[in-house]
């Protein structure tokens, strides 16, 4: 047995692939403290761990202040430094940990690695990152932002970065290290296969593939759904208050021989969308991995769990991308062949019930999205994410 600190942020996608990891390491006796956002907090603890949390408001406030230019983002991150790391300090004051595992984006895990002198390992939720592919990736985006806001946003990281090095007595290092804190182990949740340029990650990256497990989220009632020809929409939990977009679905598929199921993420309340066709779902929110096990087409935004998720039971997907990692995504799934990459701006309704009618009639994309959802399994998920860690351990001299 040894003791895991075990940091994450406040996303259902980043937290929905650690849940699985959670139950095994418990199950082969680590002990794990878990820190997360306050709202989470009973998710985690009925998995057995101790669960710490710190203030999401005052989190969101600070990323956010960073700006939405590519290099604000970054300072962002660090901004979230004096939130998480003297709250983590604080509640595990006196508490011995063998190693950590941390988020690869929020929670500042690299930082405290190094306070705590711990072996880390990264909780890769998104395609993983290597440097050189995250500096052309920003300096693409950043060519899109006026050169005096991407100059300060660079200066006040500097900045932010000399400030936390001093106050931490830490090394914050690059863009690159602040957004993806790569470490000497990283559990990534998705398969080589499907990683855009995947054979290029040397052997410290292991592609589990999506972690998976049944989660309750309240039921759904397939009786009046016609699972033949079913349709999931959803924009996940985030980026999703799409109410015009929820409308032009209305009219897309609104009196069609399609059974809709729309999940509205848990944001928009359903009274803004007016009149409901009869062959429409629409909930706050539903249990996915169910629905998704029956669906036949997932109209998604290409959030990394969704997509994941769809293509893991073999759903072929439309990915609609609004933000983040979300073009990645649908550009890798239409390159795998598993679905269509459709843009937002200036899509019909005609076009998306258009594209829909060709992938319920797309043998070979159902195909692909068969096949991945093959290689999503045969990667070995949050069991194979346990003994690569075991594994890490061992060679670190830790006990099993
Ligand atoms: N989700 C769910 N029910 C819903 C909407 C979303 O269970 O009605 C889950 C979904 O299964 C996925 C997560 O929320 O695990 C969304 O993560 P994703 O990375 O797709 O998108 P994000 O919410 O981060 O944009």
């Amino acid at each position: 047995m040894a003791r895991v600190l075990f940091i994450n942020a406040g996303s259902e996608g980043h937290i929905n692939p650690t849940i699985g990891l959670v139950q095994e390491l418990v199950r082969r006796e680590e002990e794990v403290v878990y820190c997360i956002a306050d709202q989470y907090r009973d998710r985690i603890e009925q998995e057995g761990v101790e669960v710490i949390t710190f203030d999401i408001g005052k989190f969101v406030e600070a990323f956010l202040a960073g700006g939405r230019s590519p290099w604000g983002r970054v300072g962002g991150l660090l901004r979230t430094a004096d939130i998480i790391i003297p709250s983590v300090l604080e509640q595990t004051k006196g508490k011995e940990f063998d190693y950590i595992i941390h988020d690869s984006m929020f929670g500042c895990g690299r930082l405290l690695a190094q306070i705590l002198n711990l072996p880390a390992i990264n909780s890769c939720t998104s395609f993983a990152s290597q440097q050189h592919s995250f500096d052309r990736l920003q300096e693409q985006l950043s060519s899109h932002i006026p050169v005096e806001v991407n100059e300060r946003a660079q200066q006040e990281f500097q900045h932010l970065a000399s400030e936390l090095e001093v106050k931490y007595n830490v090394h914050v290092g690059s863009a690159y290290e602040v957004s993806c804190n790569p470490a000497p182990l990283s559990i990534v949740y998705t398969s080589k296969s499907f990683q855009p340029d995947g054979v290029s990650f040397d052997d410290s990256f292991k592609f589990i593939g999506p972690s998976i497990v049944p989660r309750s989220s309240g039921p759904v009632d397939f009786a009046h759904v016609d699972t033949d020809h079913l349709i999931y929409i959803s924009f996940g939990t985030v980026i999703n208050q799409a109410v015009d977009f929820y409308k032009l679905c209305f009219a897309a598929f609104g009196e069609t021989k399609y059974s809709v199921i729309l999940s509205l993420g848990g944001q928009t309340p359903i009274a803004e969308l007016g009149q409901i066709p009869k062959n429409f779902s629409v909930h706050s929110y539903v249990p996915q991995l169910e629905v998704l096990q029956k669906a036949k087409l997932f109209i998604t935004h290409g959030g990394m769990n969704s997509t994941s998720e769809g293509l893991y039971y073999g759903v072929p997907l439309i990915v609609i991308p609004q933000s983040a990692d979300q073009p990645m995504v649908a550009k890798r799934v239409a390159e795998i062949g598993a679905g269509v990459h459709l843009n937002q701006e200036g899509l019909t309704s005609e076009e998306l019930r258009e594209t829909a009618e060709r992938v319920f009639k797309n043998k070979s994309m159902q195909k692909a999205a068969l096949e991945t959802g093959d290689s999503f399994r045969a990667a070995g998920g949050y069991h194979r994410a346990v003994e690569e860690i075991f594994a890490y351990k061992r060679s670190l001299g830790l006990n099993n």
